[in-house]
């Protein structure tokens, strides 16, 4: 039998809170999960987490560094990425209202940015999410903080959850993106999911 070997999942941690995935990674699955600031370090990871923050300065640090076409490339190899809120935004290929907004641009979806509005800046809401193959439908926590959603998906992007009717979570490939927060709960799930498409791919190699 393979007994297949912890993956290393690398935060990227150039702004925002990158620090509780890293403890979720870490504390509560006892994965290694380093911080990710440059192209050199990303040569270490088997994946990577985009972690919310303000994207559009996250995006320019990027950019800044080169390391947005580290990851562009890492991702056509088929490096598992999973983007929580300010990180679905700059997994999308477009931005709604904001043509101009650099991305990674990795995923079909367009994203609009802060868009449940200001009343309800932060909020939190059951969310039943289709896990995929042998999972039943699962309710999490939903935490959103200024989140986005996800206004259209091309045909290869898989819908894991809505709240009310706007899409919040969404699978295309290796790649992972919700506009909640489950690194601020006790819920390790959906980190989980995420770890088993690691696994699945190192798996494959
Ligand atoms: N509103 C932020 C943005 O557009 C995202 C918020 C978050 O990541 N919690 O970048």
């Amino acid at each position: 039998m393979i007994t297949p070997s912890k993956p290393v999942i690398g935060v990227l941690a150039l702004q925002g809170d990158f620090e509780a995935h890293q403890k979720m990674l870490s504390e509560k699955l006892g994965v290694s999960a380093p911080e990710v600031r440059t192209s050199a370090d990303l040569q270490y990871v088997d994946a990577l987490i985009l972690p919310g923050g303000e994207s559009t300065t996250i995006a320019k640090l990027l950019e800044r560094s080169g390391l947005d076409e580290s990851i562009r490339m890492r991702a056509q190899e088929g490096m598992p990425i999973y983007g929580t809120c300010a990180g679905m935004i700059l997994l999308a290929k477009n931005i709604d209202g904001r043509p101009d907004q650099p991305t990674l641009g990795l995923m079909d979806i367009t994203v609009a940015r802060n868009a449940f509005g200001r009343q309800i800046d932060s909020f939190e809401s059951d969310i039943p999410l289709q896990w995929g193959c042998n999972e039943q439908d699962q309710t999490v926590r939903g935490v959103f903080i200024r989140a986005p959603y996800v206004v259209s998906v091309s045909t290869e992007v898989k819908i894991l959850g809505r709240y009310q009717d706007k899409i919040v979570a969404v699978k295309q490939g290796a790649l992972l993106a919700t506009a909640f927060h489950p690194e601020l709960t006790d819920d390790t799930r959906i980190h989980r999911l995420f770890l088993s498409t690691v696994i699945v791919k190192n798996l494959q190699i």
